[in-house]
């Protein structure tokens, strides 16, 4: 902890880097930049009670400035939290020791376009929205849509290894990336090779992505773009059971047909979430849409092998237009009075699985939370959504209509809940998370996945920033900053 005096001293070293105006210490800032969406802080807020605070909000225009700022908080030993656009659900810019919050919202400048590479450079404090904004008026994405695209920033979307709506076609943020600038934990600034693939040893891009800022910060990114497609069609289905639904998407999967969306709803979440998007009941069963998009001749083929396959595994066809309402209509969840919000409590678990397990692993945790919690009526809702060659993303959540009010009991069971869940993944042989990240909430459980590999991690953490001012006590780092 630093003395006022020092705390004074510190102000003015930031001031004469980014300017007065740019440097925030009000109570009103300190509450807003120390939360995301993670439930815990919130929940503290909702019992009237304080999380913890930075002690200074910096906005800095440029690498220059974020170097500058690292290299002080080294001298004054004080934690760097990195702030994209605060939209995380998992702690990751909770401040818990306090320190200087980072905002790199000022460097939003979209550097490069590159329509001979078909790659686009960008400052790392980017809006996600802008960007794909700015993309599309010159007929590109950036392939990545998240549901917080509104929000999150480009170095938000990399420290997180984000999944966009479309990655089963496109990828998620790590295969979309080319190349980064970093600011590391001593102020040094570096920049990965200007591929990212290669045989020049193993790649040190991977090793900053997903990293939740605690190897660094991310300042500037260039990415892959993707032309806007000539045709873009979806339809929907309604399947008796989850089991032939999964085995109507793998088989598209299987086929290498390549959708850019496929979604399979379990049958709470069917019945509830859907008729939320929707507007109507989808009848008994389980929902699930496809999207195919591309050239249009390649989308025609396409969509027939998936009609096909779809027949073949029994679904009911729904049409195009019962599809088309979700594409449009699938952030209706995520705003009120649709948002899951308080007095709620709430879990996003998204897990990511091998085929061979995907079933044993939604039975299982559905069977274990609703019966250990069956106390507190816990609700156990799930969608298969982000695709790969070899298994899929569990998009699982837990919900709690009348949690315990008192915050200790409210944080006791939170965790209790979270720790049985993400311990029967782990058995299952699923990891902890697809694109959320670790942040504060699961870093106590980062170490149980990884064994004894979570030394590879923390040997880099300790050699790259030996005095743990890098976001620190998430990832399952620490001990942390005293
Ligand atoms: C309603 C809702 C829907 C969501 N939907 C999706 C979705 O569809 N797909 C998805 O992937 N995620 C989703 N998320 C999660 C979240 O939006 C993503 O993780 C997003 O990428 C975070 O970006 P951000 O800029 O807001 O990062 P922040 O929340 O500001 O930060 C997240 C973490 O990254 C670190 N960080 C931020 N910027 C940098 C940087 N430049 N360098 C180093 N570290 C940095 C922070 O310190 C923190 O640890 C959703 C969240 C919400 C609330």
């Amino acid at each position: 902890m630093l003395h006022e005096l020092q705390k004074g001293y510190l102000e003015n070293e930031l001031v004469d880097i980014v300017g007065r105006e740019y440097v925030l210490t009000d109570d009103a800032d300190k509450l807003v930049y120390g939360l995301d969406y993670f439930w815990i802080p919130r929940m503290y807020i909702d019992r009237g009670k304080t999380p913890p605070f930075p002690d200074f909000i910096v906005l800095p225009k440029s690498t220059e400035e974020v170097a500058r700022i690292v290299k002080i908080a080294n001298i004054y030993r004080i934690p760097v939290i990195p702030w994209g656009g605060g939209s995380g659900s998992q702690g990751g810019v909770t401040p818990i020791y306090g320190g200087i919050t980072i905002d790199l919202k000022r460097m939003n400048k979209l550097i490069e376009l590159n329509a001979e590479t078909q790659t686009v450079c960008v400052q790392a404090g980017i809006n996600g929205y802008d960007l794909e904004h700015e993309l599309n008026r010159k007929g590109y994405t950036l392939g990545h849509i998240p549901a917080s695209i509104h929000s999150a920033t480009m170095g938000g979307y990399l420290a997180a290894r984000g999944s966009g709506v479309l990655s089963t076609k496109y990828g998620k943020m790590e295969d979309i990336v080319m190349t980064i600038e970093v600011v590391l934990p001593n102020g040094d600034v570096i920049r990965t090779l200007p591929v990212p693939t290669h045989a020049s040893g193993p790649g040190i891009l991977q090793v900053f992505v997903g990293a939740e800022g605690s190897y660094g910060i991310i300042t500037e990114a260039t990415a892959r773009i993707e032309r806007l497609p000539e045709e873009r069609r979806f339809r929907a289905y309604l399947f008796k059971d989850f089991n032939s639904g999964l085995n109507a998407c793998k088989e598209i999967i299987l086929s290498r047909i390549q959708p850019s969306v496929l979604r399979l709803y379990d049958e709470p979440e069917s019945k509830k979430q859907i008729k939320k998007i929707l507007g109507t009941e989808v009848g008994e069963g389980c929902y699930m849409c496809f999207g195919i998009e591309g050239d249009k001749e390649i989308v025609e083929i396409l969509e027939r092998r998936a009609v096909a396959i779809s027949e073949k595994f029994e679904g009911a066809d729904m049409g195009n237009k019962a599809a088309w309402e979700w594409w449009n209509h699938r952030y209706n969840f995520y705003f009120p009075p649709k948002a899951l919000d308080f007095p709620w409590m709430f879990g996003t678990m998204d897990t990511l699985i091998t085929f061979d397990k995907i079933e044993t692993l939604y039975w299982t945790k559905k069977k274990l939370l609703e019966e250990k919690y069956a106390k507190w009526d816990l609700q156990y809702i799930a969608h298969l959504s982000h695709w790969f060659p070899w298994g899929a993303m569990i998009y699982d959540r837990f919900i709690i209509e009348n949690p315990p009010w008192d915050p200790e009991e409210a944080l006791a069971l939170h965790n209790e809940i979270w720790n049985d869940a993400a311990r029967a993944s782990i058995k299952c042989g699923a990891v902890l998370n697809e694109h959320h990240g670790i942040g504060l909430k699961l870093g106590r459980l980062v170490r149980e996945q990884y064994g004894p590999a979570f030394q590879v991690l923390e040997t880099i953490k300790n050699g790259i920033d030996p005095q743990h001012i890098m976001n620190p006590g998430k990832m399952g780092f620490g001990p942390t900053h005293s």
